[in-house]
């Protein structure tokens, strides 16, 4: 339930509505507003009855939520969420595009893509220095020496970067590095991992679990949200399937699904979800055209030299035409939105 306070609501009648739904042995959550405080109620074990709250001085009314998330629900934020990194916006009417290598290999390879993917129009850079790998006798990452050269690329360009951490006993490793910590596909329901994203004072990037539902997807940001921590960015990066043409299967119409439900910015990975570099291009101008508030991209100096994902990394002057065209599409798509 979701209790709306009149604009005029005094400190106290704020306070005695928590106080009443503490009452009950549930959880008050105030959300302020532009112009008002709401006050979301969590972990009601049964409905309770609008009427409850209803007649309270400064309330102007109690609605129930519907969903099984709340705190990320649309019903609960009706406004589109803005994440702040850095200068960067992600979420309305932004389009951010994220790119960069699939693993952090060495300071030139970094360096050298990082120096053109900022020249043609990336907002932030990625780079794994945690891999998680099918096998374990394939690249793994450069650990804490990989979050050291994403650090540098801050520096050095002035952008934020995000890196996926795989394991509760790296994460105070990784926030401390870097601006956006990202969950991986494999991790999208490992739950004690949500919950200490929750704690964290920097934006989450939850990747969509590779056979998650939208709803199972949402759940899992809830956990994050419930935490304390409000700032995530959804990826929606293909769903495994029969297929055999493409590494995944982009579920494009997971994008408005989101955009309905959760006030959330939601991003597209076209790079994991192709597996191919050729089909790339095509799913980005996808992505930007089903409404997707931007893109997230593998890009290598040196595709056939990489070390982890080398096919479907783009080389960096066909990084420029993705910059330009998706943009062009998605200025053409938020015109009728
Ligand atoms: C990645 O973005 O580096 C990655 C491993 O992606 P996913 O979790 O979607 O497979
Ligand atoms: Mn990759």
């Amino acid at each position: 339930m979701l209790i709306v306070m009149r604009q005029d609501a005094t400190r106290e009648q704020v306070d005695a509505v928590i106080h009443a739904i503490e009452e009950r042995g549930c959880t008050a959550r105030p959300i302020p507003g532009g112009e008002r405080i709401s006050i979301g109620v969590l972990y009601n074990v049964g409905p309770i009855d609008p009427a409850t709250f209803q007649g309270m001085p400064g309330v102007k009314e109690a609605i129930p939520v519907t969903r099984p998330y709340k705190l990320v629900s649309r019903e609960i934020h009706p406004h589109d969420s803005v994440i702040n990194v850095g200068e960067v916006s992600v979420g309305g009417d932004n389009f951010v595009i994220i790119a960069g290598p699939c693993a952090v290999e060495s300071e030139s390879q970094v360096m050298s893509t990082a120096e053109h993917v900022k020249r043609v129009g990336a907002d932030i850079f990625r780079g794994g220095a945690f891999k998680p790998r099918t096998s374990p006798y394939a690249f793994q990452g450069l650990g804490e020496e990989g979050l050291r050269i994403l650090a540098r690329v801050r520096e050095n360009y002035g952008l934020p970067v995000v890196t996926e951490v795989l394991d509760m006993e790296h994460f105070d490793m990784v926030e401390k590095y870097v601006d956006i910590v990202q969950i991986g596909t494999r991790n999208m329901q490992n739950f004690s991992l949500l919950r200490r994203a929750g704690e964290a004072g920097k934006p989450i990037l939850l990747k969509r679990g590779m056979s998650a539902t939208v709803d199972e997807w949402l759940m899992a940001a809830e956990y994050i949200i419930s935490e304390g921590n409000p700032q995530i960015i959804l990826c929606e990066r293909g769903l495994r399937t029969f297929v055999r043409h493409s590494r995944n299967t982009l579920d494009f119409s997971a994008v408005p699904v989101v955009r309905r439900e959760s006030h959330l910015p939601v991003i597209v990975d076209p790079s994991h979800a192709a597996g191919l570099r050729d089909q790339v291009l095509p799913l980005s101008r996808a992505g930007a055209a089903v409404g997707a508030h931007g893109l997230m991209v593998e890009v290598h100096c040196m595709p056939d030299s990489a070390l982890c994902d080398g096919g479907q990394s783009l080389y960096p002057e066909q990084f420029e035409v993705l910059c330009r065209q998706a943009r062009a599409i998605r200025d053409i798509a938020i015109q009728n939105h």
